[in-house]
């Protein structure tokens, strides 16, 4: 990460975070996540708290520290090396805070974000469920309400840390009128675990191992109807606010492939073929180069999209999808390489690489794939484009023979169009 990049504040954070990550993080815990000999990292998050580096954004009043965005970016950046367990278990009072932040009320405040920032309660999301997790708002988990509780039932899938939280936010549909907006018949609980609540599979995962991902299943779980965030039905806006978190903490903590490239770098410095070092064959060297800069790049959106949150830039959601679609797929590349360079030792589990290798694979998949990152960026920029005022310079006016009436024009004449927007 660059220095000039960051407020000396944010420097100072992200030097606290790298000595963390150096000294407060034993190799030895790693292999034992990696073995699934450990169900969830529940002292390592305990360990973040003491040193308060939990939901590092939000207000000092309720246990953060007011940090920007940026600063959680870099923090990442630094914990990603750790590999997508620990990046999860440090991210997802971030993205599970969000919720209390901008939604919740004083009191589930007090109850769920101050000890969870405290490390004292440890949290999870679940939104996916066994039907599907990209078409989100087909949720069919029910929570119904009686007097002044709700009724839960049903299941949620994939969810980090069912073996290990002590609460859930749970979406759930609530609205069960026929004719209901899809946007308007979901809510946000928050289901401690308790009576009702069982993780009934835990999986064998590719990577990201020891984070407790598991599927949930609720029975007739009776829910305080104070504990709907956002208010009862309003589980989009909640959704779509907690979009921002998890997205820009995959996608940020991807950028912790730095690791695996420092590794396969100081490797092609020591091994030698063909009587010298590999680093010198430019098929090395290169593949080297091709990582620094991906990584780079990765690096350059992923600040542009935390500087434009904290700035409260409109079109945040399209820069977000971009970050997490970028950093992701730059994040597998950068370990991809990184093993091709060290040979048949970096498929082994000599050297780290394969865990790393594993593990990012899950960046492309978990919260919203690659494909629907596309959906959203696509989408965003119609929007930007035909529907907010336009005063570019339209280049289809520079054509040979801008009068041609084969052109192809849609919905209004493109000259009325720029001409509206009062532009020569
Ligand atoms: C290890 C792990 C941890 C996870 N942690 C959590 C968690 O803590 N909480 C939680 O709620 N969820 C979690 N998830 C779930 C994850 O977010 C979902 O797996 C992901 O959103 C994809 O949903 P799906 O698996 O149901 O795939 P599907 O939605 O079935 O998608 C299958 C394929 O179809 C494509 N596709 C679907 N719809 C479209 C479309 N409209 N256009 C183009 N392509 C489309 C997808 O891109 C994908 O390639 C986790 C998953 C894993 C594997």
């Amino acid at each position: 990460m660059y220095d000039f990049l960051l407020t000396p504040e944010e420097g100072k954070l992200r030097d606290e975070v790298r000595r963390f990550v150096r000294e407060e993080v034993a190799p030895d815990f790693l292999r034992t996540l990696d073995k699934d000999e450990i169900t969830y990292p529940r002292q390592y998050v305990e360990n973040l708290a003491r040193h308060k580096l939990l939901g590092l954004r939000f207000p000092k009043e309720w246990g953060g520290r007011g940090m920007s965005w940026v600063a959680e970016a870099a923090a990442l950046e630094e914990i990603g090396c750790l590999g997508m367990a620990l990046g999860c278990a440090f991210s997802m009072p971030s993205i599970v805070g969000e919720a209390f932040d901008k939604f919740g009320t004083d009191s589930q405040k007090e109850k769920y974000l101050r000890p969870m920032l405290e490390g004292k309660l440890v949290s999870a999301e679940a939104l996916t469920e066994p039907r599907g997790g990209s078409d989100f708002f087909g949720a069919t988990t029910r929570a119904v309400l009686e007097g002044d509780r709700f009724i839960l039932n049903g299941q949620k899938r994939f969810v980090v840390g069912a073996e290990g939280a002590d609460f859930f936010l749970v979406y759930c549909k609530t609205n069960f009128e026929p004719d209901a907006h899809k946007y308007n018949r979901i809510s946000l609980i928050i289901v401690d675990k308790g009576p009702g609540v069982s993780v009934e599979y835990q999986y064998g995962l590719l990577g990201c191992r020891g984070g407790g991902t598991g599927r949930l299943v609720f029975r007739n779980v009776a829910v305080p109807k104070e504990n709907c965030i956002g208010g009862l039905h309003n589980g989009a806006l909640c959704f779509n606010q907690m979009m921002i978190p998890e997205r820009m903490t995959s996608a940020a903590g991807c950028l912790g492939a730095w690791g695996a490239l420092d590794v396969a770098l100081r490797y092609s410095n020591r091994r030698a073929a063909f009587g010298k070092l590999i680093r010198h064959f430019q098929a090395v060297s290169f593949m080297l180069a091709d990582s620094i800069t991906q990584l780079d790049a990765a690096r350059g959106i992923v600040y542009m999209a935390a500087r434009a949150i904290d700035e409260k830039y409109p079109n945040v959601r399209r820069l977000v999808s971009e970050a997490k679609k970028f950093a992701t797929k730059a994040g597998w590349d950068v370990v991809n390489n990184a093993m091709q360079v060290m040979g048949g030792i970096g498929y082994t589990d000599v050297y780290p690489i394969e865990r790393s290798l594993r593990d990012t694979r899950l960046s492309m998949i978990w919260t919203g794939t690659s494909e629907i990152m596309n959906l959203l960026i696509q989408h965003e920029y119609f929007e930007e484009v035909l529907k907010q005022p336009y005063d570019r310079r339209l280049p289809e006016r520079d054509a040979m023979k801008p009068d041609e009436t084969e052109r192809c024009f849609t919905d209004e004449d493109m000259w009325s169009i720029h001409d509206k927007a009062g532009s020569k």
